[in-house]
């Protein structure tokens, strides 16, 4: 039987605490809210009251249960007026000392059976339990921001935190509403452990002016279904608490990927703290303000300033998914296209493929059957690269083979009139390869496509240091025509989206790998915790887990970065044909 609590404790209301205040008191327990001076509490009184108004008016509560909630809570400046609750959570600020200082208070003010709890993001619990006499009744409870909406808890155990502690801690997560997942004391617990990797590795993209902060943010939106960018994420986060959490991580890890962004130190000093002051990686209409107003670095309306070539014609090469996704989008947004595949036989069977698409579209409401026909009638078939003479820009969706993509490049260098943009939809070959093919190498670009082409709004526009601007802005602007959303970036190993993506899934891998937490937690606290569309694991098993190493190991032979060499475990897996849903069998089983 877990035991039952009436009342907590909640020290410090500000933006954690305030929350978490909310969050006991909704489930009907009695709060006593300890702040610094009357000030404080007026601050927190008034987001608590902000909070439950607006659950008010979206109708979540009514106005007599938000008038017994806020009078479950009492406010004091007093730490001994927690002599009687049945449990604390502390959420100072981030500060070993402070929370130490408190922790060795409360220990002299409840009675020795009361539970003891920390918010904490980044400090050690275990440090924090030994301030205590009793540290078998010390545990972190993780909250997210913002704690009455997020559903995430994380449950941090230290060697010592007595077992009964650790079920009534989760039992009285459940009765919040939240989704408890229960882990050792290790800098980052789960999520931030897996996040901030990602975050910082997103930063030092921007530093390296790799792509623009709009265009990382964008891939990852658009190309992976996350809620927000990362550099958004951070401006949110706070750059100062950001930097310190990646400081913790690093210290503990000692792991290059952890160690913080030399600009993340800089815009600290400069006073750039994200939304809060109003400006961070983004410019904010005021401190606290969610909207992002134009500064200096803002593109102008998006517009390409140069002249971009003409494209009425498009050759596609190859008859596989990408290709046959690729040619429906450019013939039912208007343009021609000539799809070009080995054999007249494989050509006519990716025509079909695209009209059962296209019918399927028609057959549900969401294209109307004439404009499948004409988008079925701009569409020509061909098996010789010959009649490619007079198109304006073709797309390569062939087999991810080098030498045979450089043949097609040398072979459309021949054949394709001055001035045709040549782009390849290559996920992870050099596009200068495809360049340095032919004698043209201003001329190609990389539009990294995602799969199911038709549905996924994201094009990544590589630049070679090669490629002329107005190829590049030519193939921005063609992507708009298509409906499809472009970001730009230089010609590296992953592009944007898959090099920001699988270091994060290889971390989670290595995560299993160490025993720290179940795949079941981890996807969990990934996806409840950061609001991602999927956990890492379920991810890895839908992509192919041959797929994922193979882009793990093109990341780590392209920059030699010890923390992106492929987790054992990984290998062992594909090894051991456990490819994912593919083969019923990767991280978890499929029936
Ligand atoms: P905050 O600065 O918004 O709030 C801290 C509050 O504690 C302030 O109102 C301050 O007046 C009060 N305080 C300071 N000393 C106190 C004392 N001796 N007694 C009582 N109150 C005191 O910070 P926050 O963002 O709410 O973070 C609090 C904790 O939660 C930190 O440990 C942080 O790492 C953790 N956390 C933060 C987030 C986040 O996204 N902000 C998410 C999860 C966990």
């Amino acid at each position: 039987m877990a035991r039952e609590f009436s009342t907590v404790g909640v020290v410090g209301l500000g933006t954690m605490g305030a929350g978490i205040t909310e969050v006991f008191s909704r489930s009907g327990l009695g709060v006593v809210a300890v702040e610094v001076d009357d000030e404080s509490i007026e601050r927190g009184r008034g987001h608590i009251e902000h909070s439950t108004g607006r659950a008010v008016s979206r109708g979540k509560i009514d106005e007599s249960e938000q008038r017994a909630l806020l009078g479950r809570i009492r406010y004091t400046t007093s730490l001994s007026d927690l002599s009687g609750v049945d449990f604390v959570i502390e959420a100072v600020p981030e500060h070993l000392d402070l929370k130490s200082e408190i922790f060795r208070e409360l220990d002299h003010i409840v009675g020795p059976e009361v539970i003891l709890a920390s918010n904490t993001s980044s400090l050690s619990v275990t440090e924090l339990s030994v301030q205590t006499g009793g540290p078998g009744r010390v545990i972190g409870v993780h909250f997210f921001n913002p704690a009455p909406v997020m559903g995430l808890v994380e449950v941090v155990r230290t060697v010592v935190t007595e077992p009964g502690v650790i079920d009534d801690v989760t039992a009285l997560a459940d009765k919040l509403g939240k989704t408890p997942v229960v882990i050792g004391d290790r800098a980052g617990f789960i999520a931030n452990a897996l996040l901030f990797g990602y975050l910082n590795h997103a930063a030092r993209m921007y530093e390296q002016h790799y792509a623009s902060r709009e265009d990382l943010d964008a891939a990852m939106r658009f190309g992976a279904g996350y809620p927000m960018g990362p550099l958004a994420l951070l401006d949110l986060i706070g750059l100062d608490t950001a930097y310190e959490i990646l400081d913790t991580m690093y210290r503990q890890s000692r792991d290059r990927l952890h160690a913080p962004a030399p600009v993340l130190k800089q815009m600290i000093t400069a006073g750039l703290l994200g939304r809060k002051s109003g400006r961070g990686f983004y410019t904010y209409e005021a401190p606290d303000s969610p909207k992002v107003v134009a500064d200096g670095i803002t593109p102008s309306t998006d517009g390409e300033i140069l002249e971009t070539r003409t494209v009425r014609r498009v050759g596609v090469v190859g008859t596989g998914t990408m290709a046959t996704g690729i040619v429906e989008v450019f013939a039912k947004a208007g343009l021609e296209v000539l799809v070009r595949g080995r054999s007249s036989a494989k050509v006519d069977d990716a025509v079909s493929a695209v009209r059962r698409s296209l019918d399927k579209a028609a057959h549900r409401g969401k294209l109307e059957e004439a404009d499948r026909d004409a988008a079925l009638g701009r569409i020509t078939a061909t098996a010789s690269l010959d009649d490619f003479s007079d198109v304006d820009l073709v797309v390569e969706a062939v087999a991810e083979d080098l030498e045979v993509k450089r043949g097609i490049f040398a072979t459309l260098d021949d054949i394709c009139k001055p001035g045709a943009v040549l782009a390849t939809t290559t996920s992870s070959l050099p596009v200068v390869e495809c360049a340095a093919a032919t004698a043209r190498p201003g001329d190609v670009v990389g539009l990294h496509f995602f799969n199911p082409a038709p549905v996924m709004k994201l094009v990544e526009v590589v630049h070679t240091i090669s490629t002329a601007p107005d190829v590049v802005a030519t193939a921005r602007e063609v992507c708009r025509t298509i409906g499809k959303h472009p970001v730009t970036c230089g010609d590296r190993a992953g592009f944007i989206v898959n090099a920001l993506l699988f270091p994060y899934l290889n971390d989670a891998v290595k995560m299993l790998e160490g025993h720290y937490a179940s795949a079941e937690d981890i996807d969990t606290a990934m996806k409840v915790g950061c609001s991602l569309p999927m956990g890492p694991f379920a991810l890895l098993d839908v992509v192919g887990l041959d797929v994922s190493l193979a882009i793990e190991r093109t990341l780590y032979l392209e920059f030699r970065e010890p923390g992106f060499a492929p987790a054992p475990l990984l290998e062992h897996l594909v090894t051991a044909g456990r490819l994912g849903r593919k083969t019923g069998k990767g991280f978890r089983d499929y029936s």
